[in-house]
């Protein structure tokens, strides 16, 4: 986080200006700059990061009579995803991030060598559920996981969280990277693309619906999403409490044209302890306050309500700022 002098102040200075509203000269020397990892471009995380920034500097009004003089300005880089994020921010180079939450019980517990273990990762709130989606060619003649081998799977990019999900299933199948033809590291930007190209068979994403990403493969070339709730994954949703099952319903995508049941996992927002209460307290409230706004901003985030946000998908402690955020509302 850079604290500093903010630009505006120093120009004033130095032209001998005197700033004429108290609450502006303020505001302005104690500008604090904040940046949201999120996900690829064309994921809903990115969305998110940016809505989230969109609603604190709403909420700042400076220049404005009336709004919250907190100084704070925000940026939601593209980032490589989940595991990614929480690693940056326990490196301090974010003060936020969206990540999964089989990432955050993971890296909070040390409970996988995925993840960056992180004692000081903190929740904020969680987002939209994001199922994890296996998407093949309309001809690929895939239909289940054990359909996979000998294709070409994209595994996903280091540093996303459906690399990690997708290693899990891997090992949960007990599959090797071998079992595929070509075991591809794509983005989530390039992924859609490589597969109306012919270029591999199916992909793996953990990912909110509905999503302009999916939507390329879905309505650009009939790739369809299949269904994932076998054995396996009845095991895994039973044996841990940050997966749960997820339906995709029908006529979401034009090829789904009937539910899709799979597992999946809930996008949420965290920070470190480090970051201080009262910024963590501002970006909450810009957040919550203006949850009406939030839910317009994204079909995937419709269904957002504070009093499921405040806790779903959460297994880090809450930071600070945000819990007392909740107690002031009532929420907690
Ligand atoms: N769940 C994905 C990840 O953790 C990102 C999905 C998105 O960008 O919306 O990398």
């Amino acid at each position: 986080m850079v604290k500093g002098i903010g630009a505006l102040a120093a120009v004033a200075a130095a032209a001998g200006l005197a700033l004429s509203a108290a609450g502006t000269a303020e505001a302005a020397s104690k500008r604090t700059f904040i940046s949201i990892g999120t996900g690829g471009p064309t994921g809903v995380y990115f969305v998110v990061g940016n809505t989230i920034c969109r609603l604190v500097h709403k909420e700042a009004a400076e220049g404005r009579k009336k709004g919250r003089k907190h100084g704070i300005r925000c940026s939601a880089p593209s980032t490589g995803g989940s595991t990614y994020n929480i690693g940056q921010i326990a490196a301090g180079e974010l003060d936020f991030g969206v990540a999964q939450s089989d990432w955050q019980y993971h890296s909070y517990n040390g409970s996988s060598d995925k993840v960056t273990h992180f004692k000081k990762l903190r929740a904020v709130f969680s987002v939209h559920p994001e199922p994890y989606h296996i998407i093949v060619g309309k001809d690929s003649g895939i239909n289940s996981w054990a359909d996979l081998k000998g294709k070409r799977f994209n595994i996903g990019n280091p540093g996303s969280g459906q690399r990690g999900t997708t290693e899990v299933l891997m090992k949960a199948y007990g599959t090797k990277v071998g079992d595929f033809k070509l075991a591809s590291e794509l983005t989530s930007t390039e992924q859609s693309k490589a597969l109306c190209d012919g270029k591999i068979d199916g992909y793996g994403y953990t990912v909110g619906v509905p999503n302009a990403g999916v939507a390329v493969a879905t309505d650009g070339c009939g790739a369809r999403i299949i269904n994932l709730a076998g054995m396996v994954e009845k095991k895994l949703v039973s044996e841990n409490p940050f997966y749960a099952f997820a339906t995709i319903p029908k006529g979401t995508y034009k090829s789904t044209a009937a539910d899709v049941t799979t597992f999946g996992v809930m996008a949420t927002f965290v920070t470190s302890a480090d970051v201080s209460d009262q910024v963590v307290f501002e970006v909450t409230r810009a957040a919550l306050e203006n949850i009406a706004d939030f839910r317009k901003l994204h079909p995937a985030f419709r269904n957002l309500d504070p009093k499921r946000m405040m806790k779903d998908g959460l297994s880090a402690p809450l930071h600070n700022g945000a819990a007392k955020y909740y107690k002031e509302k009532g929420l907690m």
